[in-house]
């Protein structure tokens, strides 16, 4: 018998272990190169913000195949040799080596080198695991896994009255993770879906050759994500926003840049075009999808942070 967390951590290593991903999601900076050069031009507005210190590391965790952070180099190039990549699958960090060579890898945030740091995360939070409790009777049980199945355990923590069978995750590695950011003084910027507010939910799900299927059956051949709790890890650390995906990259200029991309490449313009729309149309990612930054208390309002 496995808490459901560790289930997941376990399942999640073993499929990003595979290597691409490609064949199962799309993510934003493989939609577009745009996505990833704004998110490079943010970095390097704060970097200007932090006075430009020439000893600074650009940071991201879960890098995936490197695609955002050769885009992001490309409008942040005073960053280049200052990347610090946080990824445990070696398939990816071979992919990740072939965009950005000379990053440094890590497997957490611990070791990346102390100094003014600022992170950028796309759908990196989602796939770290959550706890799981189902509401019964006047109390709450944690799920955990055995033989393929849920079993349920009484649970060693309290948590908020809930109607009978709810079912509530507690993001407890992502909130540790943006802790551990704001304690070493870093800036981050976490890309990611879920819910503004934290009201209980079942959000847990995997995705295996493109399609839905049971988080339970085959560990490691299906990618297990949870819909990210902002309320809770703007409640971990001081933060901005979370504000929309679609508000975000408007703010930063993701459709003037996209038409002069268009203008430049005219045999990809239909497929920036269409990207942008998807990354923006509320049914797609653009409302879903939020932006939370994690900075120090008093830091003045970051790009695409207005409103
Ligand atoms: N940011 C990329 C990839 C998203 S997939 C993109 O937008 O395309 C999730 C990424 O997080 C993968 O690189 C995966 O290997 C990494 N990852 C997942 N769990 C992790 C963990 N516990 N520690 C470090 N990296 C992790």
């Amino acid at each position: 018998m496995e808490r459901f967390d560790d289930f997941m951590a376990r399942a999640n290593e073993a499929y990003y272990a595979r290597g691409d991903f490609s064949r199962d999601f799309v993510t934003a900076p493989e939609l577009t190169p745009v996505f990833g050069e704004l998110l490079g031009a943010w970095a390097r507005v704060v970097w200007d913000m932090l006075g430009a210190p020439a000893d600074f590391w650009l940071a991201e965790a879960g890098p995936g195949r490197g695609t955002l952070m050769a885009s992001a180099l490309r409008a942040f190039p005073q960053a280049r040799g200052r990347v610090q990549f946080i990824e445990r699958s070696p398939a990816l960090r071979a992919a990740q080596e072939r965009r950005v060579p000379d990053a440094v890898w890590h497997d957490g945030l611990a070791t990346v080198p102390a100094g003014p740091m600022i992170l950028l995360a796309n759908e990196f939070l989602d796939a770290l695991p959550v706890r799981q409790f189902v509401r019964r009777g006047a109390g709450w049980a944690e799920r955990f896994v055995a033989a393929g199945a849920y079993v349920e355990q009484p649970a060693d923590i309290a948590l908020p009255d809930a109607p009978e069978g709810a079912v509530r995750e507690v993001n407890e590695a992502a909130q540790g993770f943006v802790r551990a950011l704001a304690a070493r003084g870093g800036v981050g910027l976490f890309i990611d879906y879920g819910a503004a507010t934290g009201a209980p939910a079942e959000t847990v799900q995997a995705i295996r050759g493109g399609a839905f299927a049971d988080p339970l059956a085959a560990p490691g051949e299906a990618d297990i994500t949870a819909h990210v709790d902002f309320a809770a890890l703007a409640g971990a650390a001081p933060a901005q926003g979370p504000v929309k995906l679609n508000a975000f990259l408007t703010a930063l200029g993701l459709f003037p840049r996209t038409d002069q991309l268009a203008q430049r490449h005219p045999d990809q313009a239909f497929a920036l075009k269409t990207a942008a729309q998807r990354l923006t149309a509320p049914e797609a990612m653009g409302s879903l999808h939020k932006v939370l930054a994690i900075c120090p208390a008093g830091t003045p309002t970051l790009p695409g942070f207005e409103t």
